[in-house]
């Protein structure tokens, strides 16, 4: 392998990082456009092995400058069909990756690459790139017959391509729109994250696209009927254990089984309670703000913070891994419009914050009602401006703040009577009364304790008295 390519090539190059005073050239990109995108096509519209490059080739690159970037591959076979073109892009991260000093990040219209110095000294043209990806494809999914590739890193012909894209992006996930978890006898699972997240379940249905955004249960399907052995495979769901959360019998028996033992539960449409493991590659993160009992979301793109003043780096650090993470959640973009959207937890009713840009993207997918009570970063910068914004538009959550301001209130008073009509037994001696504020000294016999704004749990408190020793 070695010998064709001017790079080596290799899964151990997977994890490798190209940072910034070792890289050459960036495509896409935060900065700028990346795309990927793969499409099934007639074998005799189909030029084997084929590299095209529209736009400046490496060698007419300036060091250090981001590119825009977009890879459009053809696959042919007689076994291709369009429900596996989400299947097959999924897999140029990892063979991208393969190649040494070429990495890759995130995918279909947010891809990041970034190509090393080393291997661009090493590199005459984007050609050997293209040709090592595409032999990659075909020794590891022999249901490709012919494949070619254009990579485009000229602007106006990656936005041109980005915009197709994006329509056949939203026809693809627009597929899943009239099935439902109900209407199916069976769920599909992949592994392919548990290269970098052992633990990690990946359980794609109807109602719930994959967290990394490109694989839904119809794209499930096509690859586990290609390839019955390879990462993505079909899961019976077995007997539904709760509705709501969506959680099943059959996804339960594979969580236990993937995870190690790790995880025995999980519920497809739970936030809080036993949630989908997030591996690492999810497009968006929820997470709990406890000041307002909301969840917010933020995308990948975003680049600013939150209210809790994190990124979604720094979030997504938290979050990945594997792991089953409450008060945080990585999902697909197109989970949002889903009907049973995190609906154990109230929905979009629980939603309180989202980027303004991520906001817009999936305005159709946000309830009327609702839309003008979920804040963005230009109303809700933080924690304080978020709790007055959603005060102000009545938001759901709102109603869940003062049932409990009421509640609490309520338990005061009661609390206050109580102590006062009967001053409380304590021992006489002996009792290490725990430090709290404004504790002052009862008349009578009794203490009074007045504790203001503030919330304690004891799940069990023993009071005994202590014996003096004689
Ligand atoms: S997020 Fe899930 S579906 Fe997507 S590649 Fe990873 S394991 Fe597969």
């Amino acid at each position: 392998m070695a010998d064709e390519f001017p790079f080596e090539i290799s899964p151990m190059f997977e994890g490798e990082r190209v940072r910034k005073d070792s890289m050459f050239v960036e495509l896409g990109g935060p900065k700028s456009m990346g795309l990927e995108l793969v499409r099934a096509a007639e074998m005799d519209d189909i030029e084997d092995d084929k590299v095209t490059i529209v736009g400046p080739d490496i060698k007419e690159m300036e060091e250090g400058k981001t590119y825009p970037w977009a890879m459009v591959f053809n696959i042919g076979g007689e076994l291709v069909e369009s429900d596996l073109e989400s299947v097959v892009e999924r897999r140029v991260h990892d063979f991208v990756n393969y190649c040494q000093g070429i990495m890759h990040l995130n995918q279909r219209y947010d891809v990041w690459m970034r190509v090393s110095k080393d291997t661009a000294a090493k590199l005459d043209s984007f050609e050997a790139v293209g040709k090592a990806v595409m032999m990659l494809f075909k020794t590891e999914l022999p249901f490709i017959e012919k494949m070619q590739v254009t990579f485009y890193t000229e602007e106006a012909a990656v936005k041109e391509q980005m915009d197709g894209a994006m329509d056949i992006f939203k026809a693809r996930d627009a597929r899943t729109k009239d099935l439902h978890d109900e209407d199916v006898d069976v769920f599909y699972g992949c592994t392919l994250c548990q290269s970098f997240a052992p633990t990690s379940v990946c359980v794609v249905s109807p109602d719930r696209i994959a967290l990394c955004g490109a694989i839904n249960w119809f794209d499930g399907r096509a690859a586990s009927k290609v390839d019955p052995d390879g990462p993505q495979f079909e899961l019976e769901k077995g007997e539904c254990v709760d509705e709501l959360g969506g959680e099943y019998s059959g996804v339960n028996e594979v969580a236990k089984r993937l995870s190690g033992g790790e995880f025995e539960r999980i519920k497809l449409h739970s936030f809080f309670e036993f949630p989908h493991t997030s591996c690492g590659c999810f497009e968006v993160v929820g997470f709990y703000i406890p000041e307002v009992e909301g969840i917010g979301w933020i995308n990948r793109e975003f680049q600013g913070e939150a209210p809790n003043g994190l990124t979604f780096s720094t979030m997504a650090g938290q979050t990945g891994g594997g792991k089953q993470v409450v008060g945080f959640l990585g999902v697909g973009v197109n989970y949002f419009y889903s009907p049973k959207f995190i609906q154990a937890d109230g929905g979009w009713n629980k939603v309180v914050w989202l980027p303004s840009t991520f906001k817009e993207k999936i305005a159709d997918a946000i309830p009327a009602e609702l839309a003008d009570k979920i804040a963005t970063e230009a109303e809700a910068p933080d924690v304080d401006a978020l709790k007055a914004f959603l005060q102000e538009k009545e938001h759901p959550v709102v109603a869940g703040w003062s049932a409990e301001e009421e509640e609490e209130e309520e338990e005061e008073e009661e609390e206050e009577t109580a102590l006062e009509a009967a001053p409380m037994m304590m021992p006489a001696a002996g009792f290490q009364m725990p430090a709290m504020p404004m504790v002052s000294g009862g008349a009578g016999g009794g203490i009074k304790l007045t504790i203001k704004n503030a919330k304690i749990s004891i799940e069990k408190m023993i009071v005994s008295e202590k014996k003096a020793k004689k």
